[in-house]
């Protein structure tokens, strides 16, 4: 750990609202992010790359939550998801994409974490992107009902929230929003 403690970008948002893309290209622009790699009981789809995730059975992943393994954890849509106890390189602030019952725990613990919430440019656009990906007709449909509620406290919560109709722009709005906690920080 350095003197300065890292940041906590934590980034949440609806399914399909792009928050991967998002977190993907942020962490290439900016080198001194570290990006958590959360655990998961979710089958790997078709094609998700064997890092997405540290895919575990159920057993391995209550084991880990008994032994306080997880800085946060929750069930969504029938699986379990959860980011365990960030241990970012030295010099590196923290970035966790997670949805927002996750993103509230992080907040009660790290009330310091700066919340970022992403919205889909429309539901017709998200409905694409969900589909798009090939989750089951009724996992896309618990989703859009879902990003209901979660906008609404999505936009309660967050220290800032951005619609994601040009990933450029919406990495360079985070980027500015980083830079700026950084300064602030000293
Ligand atoms: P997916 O199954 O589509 O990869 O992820 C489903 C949802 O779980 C997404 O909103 C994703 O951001 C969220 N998620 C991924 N990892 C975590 C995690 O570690 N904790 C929490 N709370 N949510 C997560």
């Amino acid at each position: 750990m350095t003197s300065v403690n890292p940041l906590i970008i934590v980034v949440s948002g609806p399914g399909g609202a792009g928050k991967g893309t998002i977190v993907d290209e942020l962490v290439v622009r900016d080198e001194q992010l570290w990006l958590s790699r959360s655990w998961t009981t979710r089958r790997q789809r078709e094609g998700e790359p064997d890092d997405a995730y540290v895919f575990v059975d159920r057993d391995t992943f209550i084991s880990h939550v008994n032994r306080g393994g997880f800085l946060e954890w929750t069930e969504f849509l029938g699986n379990l998801y959860g980011s365990p106890m960030p241990a970012p390189k030295d010099g590196h602030d923290i970035v966790l994409e997670i949805e927002l019952h996750g993103a509230q725990q992080v907040k009660t613990r790290h009330p310091e974490a700066l919340l970022v919430f992403v919205q889909p440019p429309s539901r017709d656009e998200q409905r694409r992107r969900l589909q798009g990906r090939g989750d089951p007709d009724h996992h896309v449909v618990e989703r859009l009902q879902k990003a209901e509620d979660e906008e609404r406290l999505g936009a309660e919560l967050a220290d800032l929230v951005v619609i994601n109709d040009d990933i450029d722009r919406v990495v360079g709005e985070l980027l500015t929003f980083i830079g700026v906690a950084r300064r602030r920080q000293g």
